[in-house]
This record gives C-alpha cells, sequence and structure tokens, in this order.
C-alpha cells in the first residue's frame, strides 16, 4: 500500500497514485470537511471509484480515531501526555473545519449510489482492492435476491406483495430460516465485503432469506452500496429505513443522475391503465365480500371506495377539454386540482395508499393461488399518487408554488386512426384513450429532498459532467 498526507489525512492506495488521482482525493477530503456537496469530474480510466472510496473510508477513519480519543479522555485517560492531545488536536482539523462540529454523534454512514447492478458489484469489487475494511452492506430488490423458487416464478410486479403475503403466513422457508442463520451461522456479513451474488449464494447455502439478510445490516454497515432510486426515492428511502441524515452520499456515474431523478419525480398514466385498476378493484371487492374472506388491512367497503375513486378519476380525465391538436399542457399545480376534484389530498393519500397495498397483496394472493399472471395496474396508480403525493412536499405547503413551477401536466387523447372492427367486419365502438403525464422539468427536486434531510454532503462524480 501505498500512504499519502493529503489535507492532514493519511490514505492508503493500493497503487502509486497519480496526480489527478491525488487531486480527486484531495477534492474529495475538502467536501467531507467542509460538510459541503461536491460536484467531481474526473476522465474516464482514471481510477475515479478506487479515489472515492480511498479518501472517503480514509477521513471516516479518522473521524472515529477523533471520536474514540475523545472518548478515552473524557473517561479519564490522561491528557498531561500532550502527545494525546496535540493528536487530538491534529484529527479535530483534519476531519472538520466546522468550529460547531459535534464528535460525538455517530459517525457519518457512507452510501454509495450507482446506477446498475453491475456498477455496484464492480465498486464492491474496487473496496476489496484497497487496505480498508469497513463494515460493509450491499442492498439490491427482491428480483436480484429473493431465493424462493415459488415467489420468482410469479409476475415481476406480484413479487413484491406475494413475498409479504408469505411472510405473515410463515411460508417462506427462507425467510423462517433468518432466525437460524443469526443463531447457528457466524453471521459476519458486514465485514466479508460480499456483493450482491456473494449474498445469494449465503443465502441458499444457509436457506436465510439474502434481501432480508442484507436489510439487517444496514444498521452497522459503514458504507452502503444501493441503486439510486433507493436513495432519491423518498417512500424507497422509508421502505428500506434509510436515513440520509448526516449522511455521505455518493452518486457514482453522476451522468445518469438526471435522468433518474427525472423518472423519480415524473409519472405517466393512462386511462386504459385505469380501467385494468377498476377490474382489479372489483376483483377486490368480490374476493373481499365473499365468505371465506378474513380482514386484514382492507375491508370490501375500502376496495369499493378505492373503485369509486379510480373510477372518478377516470371520467375526470376524459372530461378535461384538449386543444384542437387532442391534447392540453397545464401547469404543474393543474395535477392537484386533478386530485382534489375525487377528495384525494396530503391530508388523507396515506390512507389510500394502505388500500391500495392491501388490494395489491389480496390480488397477487388471489392469482397465485389460481395460477394466472395479472397486470397489477394498481401499482402504476399508487406510483402515480406517490410522486405527486411526494413523501415531505405536504410539510411545506408554502414552497409548493415553487415546486410546481419544475413540473407540467400533460394530457392527450388517441383515437385508432382507422375504424376497428370485429371478427365479422362489423365496426367495433372504440372508447377514446387518454394518458395523463406528470413531467418533472428539475432533477434539482430529488436532490434538494436530500440535502433538506440533512445528508452531510452530496458527491455527484463522473468522468463526464460538462454538457451532460
Ligand atoms: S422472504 Fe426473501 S426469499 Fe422469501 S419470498 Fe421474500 S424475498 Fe423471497
Amino acid at each position: 500500500m501505498h500512504s499519502y498526507d493529503l489535507k492532514g489525512i493519511t490514505v492508503l492506495f493500493p497503487f502509486p497514485a497519480y496526480n489527478c488521482q491525488l487531486n480527486l482525493m484531495k477534492k474529495m477530503i475538502s467536501s467531507l470537511q467542509s460538510g459541503q456537496n461536491a460536484l467531481l469530474e474526473s476522465p474516464t480510466g482514471t481510477g475515479k471509484t478506487l479515489c472515492l472510496l480511498c479518501a472517503t473510508l480514509a477521513w471516516k477513519e479518522a473521524y472515529v480515531a477523533r471520536r474514540q480519543l475523545e472518548e478515552a479522555l473524557l473517561k479519564g485517560l490522561k491528557a498531561e501526555d500532550g502527545s494525546k492531545q496535540e493528536l487530538l488536536q491534529r484529527l479535530t482539523i483534519a476531519v472538520s473545519n466546522n468550529p460547531r462540529e459535534n464528535f460525538m454523534n455517530e459517525p457519518p454512514k457512507i452510501f454509495y449510489a450507482s446506477r446498475t447492478h453491475s456498477q455496484l458489484t464492480q465498486a464492491v469489487g474496487e473496496l476489496r482492492n484497497t487496505a480498508y475494511r469497513p463494515n460493509v452492506c450491499v442492498l439490491g430488490s427482491r428480483e436480484q435476491m429473493c431465493i424462493n423458487e415459488e415467489v420468482l416464478r410469479a409476475p415481476p410486479l406480484s413479487r413484491g406483495n406475494l413475498c409479504k403475503q408469505k411472510i405473515s403466513r410463515k411460508a417462506c422457508e427462507f425467510h423462517n430460516g433468518l432466525e437460524n442463520a443469526r443463531t447457528h451461522v457466524n453471521l459476519n456479513l458486514a465485514n466479508t465485503m460480499m456483493d450482491i451474488e456473494d449474498l445469494v449464494k449465503f443465502g441458499q447455502t444457509h436457506r436465510a432469506c439474502p434481501y432480508f439478510l442484507s436489510r439487517e445490516e444496514i444498521a452497522k454497515a459503514d458504507i452502503i452500496f444501493l441503486p439510486y432510486n433507493y436513495l432519491i426515492d423518498p417512500y424507497t428511502r422509508k421502505a428500506q429505513g434509510i436515513d440520509v441524515k448526516n449522511a455521505i452520499l455518493i452518486f457514482d456515474e453522476g451522468h445518469n443522475l438526471e435522468s433518474s431523478c427525472g423518472e423519480a419525480t415524473s409519472f405517466e398514466i393512462s386511462t386504459t391503465d385505469l380501467s385494468v385498476c377498476l377490474h382489479e378493484a372489483q376483483q377486490c371487492i368480490s374476493v373481499a365480500s365473499s365468505p371465506g374472506y378474513v380482514e386484514k388491512d382492507a375491508s370490501a367497503e375500502d376496495f369499493a371506495i378505492l373503485r369509486a375513486l379510480i373510477q372518478k378519476f377516470r371520467d375526470e380525465l376524459l372530461a378535461i377539454p384538449l386543444s384542437k391538436d387532442n391534447d392540453l399542457i397545464k401547469p404543474g399545480e393543474f395535477i392537484f386540482q386533478l386530485f382534489s376534484n375525487i377528495s384525494v389530498t396530503f391530508d388523507n393519500v396515506d390512507s389510500l395508499l394502505k388500500v391500495i397495498d392491501s388490494a395489491m397483496d389480496l390480488i397477487a394472493e388471489v392469482s397465485h393461488q389460481q395460477r394466472r399472471s395479472t397486470k397489477m395496474a394498481l401499482n402504476g396508480f399508487q406510483t402515480a399518487l406517490k410522486t405527486v403525493f411526494r413523501e415531505g412536499y405536504g410539510e411545506k405547503a408554502f414552497e409548493m408554488a415553487a415546486i410546481c413551477k419544475s413540473y407540467k401536466v400533460h394530457v392527450s387523447s388517441q383515437f385508432p386512426t382507422r375504424p376497428v372492427r370485429d371478427a365479422w367486419g362489423k365496426p367495433l365502438e372504440v372508447e377514446e384513450a387518454r394518458t395523463l403525464s406528470f413531467w418533472c422539468f428539475n432533477s434539482g427536486i430529488a436532490m434538494k429532498d436530500l440535502v433538506e434531510r440533512g445528508a452531510r454532503s452530496v458527491i455527484l462524480a463522473s468522468g463526464t459532467l460538462v454538457g451532460s
């Protein structure tokens, strides 16, 4: 290992570092010392990921050392030895230039985000080449980590709900196996630097669910590798128990971030999708009205209210007057008007989301029992609601006007260009289909939320940031 003193921090690097690498690590450390955000550009092939990891982990080690030394001094370790005070001072300067930094806080967690699963696997591989051995956690989707064959055979959109069903009925042997794995296996996952493939193999060997094993590691991890959307989507953050307060958020391959932020804050839904939602809600009413139905979180009445709301929303959409070009563009706040016309607001949206969750659970269970696939269109309606009533927006109504300026609502209508006929050539009455789009033109919306939630530093790193 090669050792470099950068801005008062000792950084261990696996190779002799080039000047551009030293500069990048210095910039990274400066941002962490000042708790600022940074855009770091370094051409492809310059070992950017390795530099980011080494600089951040070296800084964090110094932070932990600073904290431990102060704790020891507070507990009575004699400070008359001038060298200890000197070391404390040196570490204080190296770690932070904020005079109000409270070193008794938990050291910041590091979240390392990239767009694709393979980029994350590569980053974990880079980390293995360093001298640093932090506690590591890698988060992936159920798609990547579920090992229950029965659930994997279900359509992708049903898997999450099916998994929940199985857990509540204690019917997944791998979820049941978690306790056993915790007691009988030396579960030192966090310090083994496993990537997703390793975790899946580990889960298969020990008959324990890798998806939930990885989530249990979040609390003790120093560094968490995860896809972008786990950080930028507030509902996913909440569901995964991710708290960004005082955290360091590194977005690698940051040129991809803009489109991911745009996707996380926009949606599109059509009246055809809403018709399928109506059908799904109707299915739920039928099942929940049957004598054998055991009510969990929602009743037949709740599903009937859901159906009525979706029907009204669909009618509202079809009733919007369009231009002669068969479309309409409105400012962002129009979306709230549309939802308030069906009485959905920040105050009641959480209850509605819970009913949709229950409906999707029920549909997943019924379609699984009947061995048929389902579209799970309700998932799209739920996404629309979560995008509009984004977690945190309701707390700052005074900012809504500014937020809405970043959005446009677009409604478009499509009629078939040619008459549609049945098998006997008889023209069919074809319904107009409309698409509602809620487009976000400011990727800063998603990033601002992270900063407002108290992230210590948000770092965007890429080979090509300028002009992207
Ligand atoms: S608990 Fe794990 S293995 Fe079981 S269904 Fe859920 S994700 Fe799959």
